[in-house]
């Protein structure tokens, strides 16, 4: 881990920088202002190999681990622009490496690492079950040689810049399984095949520019053969993709960390009141210097988390250390960068208002503080279960 930290990836970082370097921070204000979506930029990830970095050679990707993924998406976020727009497809084709049938990643792999295909989508959260995940209501039941899915889902994001997703759905009722967790399956759904035969997609406008969605299910049918890994163990493979996910976003909070303190900094020892530089003031001063101190050692938790996922190891409470601290640095430091840009830090010019908007997300998704504060006292102080 502590070789992570030293060997700091720096051929990456400088090819991302040099990729990132040709959408400046203009582009990235526009997308937000016509809440579109940065079709350019993912392209140009895509071409360069950056999204096929966790895809093994044999399917056509480079094989990197989770930390070289995870340092693409912090150079994205530190560079000023938001992974949140292809993350996804990092986090869902890792559950399809290691959980899909070899015929699955031989039809589906190549095709997402050539650009063909993106796999951007994952069907979790429900309305009315909300964080309590093994209670969704969702059902797949099995027909034939096809699944049918009813019911609905809610914050389900990049559905239209993708093509596959990953739905979690109920195969066997609750009241029939031992474990509350058992009996959850998950599937890959052809996007466009089931728009308009079965899944109506309604689009959810939200603070930040990300495009998100409610899903509803009228008997929408999925070929057998898009079950990923075996029925009813759905629960445990989304697990590992969540860890991934949340891995992976405290890297992008790192990133956006970072980009806070270099935008900060730079404006507290330019702008000049009362005579003197803003950042003279030991009041400016500390609260940048605690929010860098929180990002370093969040960064460190970041790569524990990491190596454990890329030996294959149990990395729940590493992942869910990892995002807690990281988005909690990030949105220390975005305040203290809105706070010392006075009124400009409200000017969209400036980007700062942007990216605080951008972090604030990962105080709430994909998982809540509290939920995080909530899985360490339990699982890893072993206190007693509250729910
Ligand atoms: C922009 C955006 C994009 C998203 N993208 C996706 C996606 O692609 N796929 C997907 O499946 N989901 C997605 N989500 C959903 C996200 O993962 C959930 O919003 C998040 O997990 C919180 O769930 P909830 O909104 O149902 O909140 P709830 O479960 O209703 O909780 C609300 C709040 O109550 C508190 N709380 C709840 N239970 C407890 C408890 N037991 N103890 C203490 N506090 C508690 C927490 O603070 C929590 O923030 C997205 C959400 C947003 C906002």
């Amino acid at each position: 881990m502590l070789q992570h930290v030293e060997e700091d990836f720096q051929d990456i970082r400088d090819a991302v920088r040099a990729l990132c370097a040709q959408f400046p921070d203009e582009y990235h204000r526009k997308i937000d202002e016509a809440r579109g979506y940065p079709e350019d930029f993912v392209d140009a990830l895509t071409k360069a190999g950056w999204m096929a970095a966790l895809i093994p050679e044999q399917y056509g990707g480079s094989g990197l681990g989770l930390t070289e993924a995870s340092v693409i998406m912090e150079e994205i976020n530190r560079a000023g622009g938001n992974s949140g727009a292809c993350h996804g497809q990092m986090y869902n084709m890792n559950t399809l490496v290691r959980h899909g049938s070899e015929e699955q990643r031989r039809r589906i792999l190549p095709k997402l690492a050539s650009g063909e295909l993106r796999l951007q989508s994952m069907g979790v959260t429900e309305p009315t079950t909300g964080t309590d995940t093994t209670k969704i209501k969702t059902t797949a039941v099995k027909k034939g040689d096809r699944y049918v899915i009813n019911g609905q889902k809610v914050w389900i994001s990049r559905v239209q810049h993708s093509d596959l997703m990953i739905l979690l759905a109920r195969t066997t009722p609750l009241s029939e399984v031992k474990k509350k967790s058992e009996g959850l399956s998950i599937f890959l759904v052809d996007i466009k095949e089931a728009m308009g035969s079965g899944m109506e997609v309604r689009p959810i406008p939200n603070m930040v520019n990300h495009e998100t969605n409610e899903l509803f299910f009228d008997n929408l049918e999925i070929p057998e053969e898009n079950l990923i890994g075996e029925e009813g163990k759905g629960f445990k493979y989304i697990l590992t993709g969540l860890n991934a996910e949340r891995t992976l976003i405290a890297a992008e909070c790192i990133g956006d960390g970072y980009w806070f303190i270099d935008r900060v900094s730079k404006y507290v020892t330019e702008r000049e009141v009362f005579g003197r530089p803003i950042g003279q003031n030991q009041g400016v001063q500390f609260p940048i210097a605690e929010s860098y101190i929180e990002i370093e050692a969040a960064n460190l938790m970041r790569y524990r988390a990491c190596a454990l996922f890329d030996e294959g190891k149990p990395c729940g409470a590493e992942a869910n250390m990892a995002k807690y601290l990281a988005a909690k640095a990030s949105w220390e430091a975005a305040n203290a960068c809105i706070q010392f840009h006075g009124g400009f830090g409200f000017a969209c010019e400036y980007d700062v208002e942007r990216k605080f908007r951008e972090t604030r997300l990962y105080q709430v998704a994909p998982i809540s503080t509290n939920l995080i504060l909530s899985y360490v006292a339990e699982h890893v102080l072993g206190l007693p279960r509250s729910f």
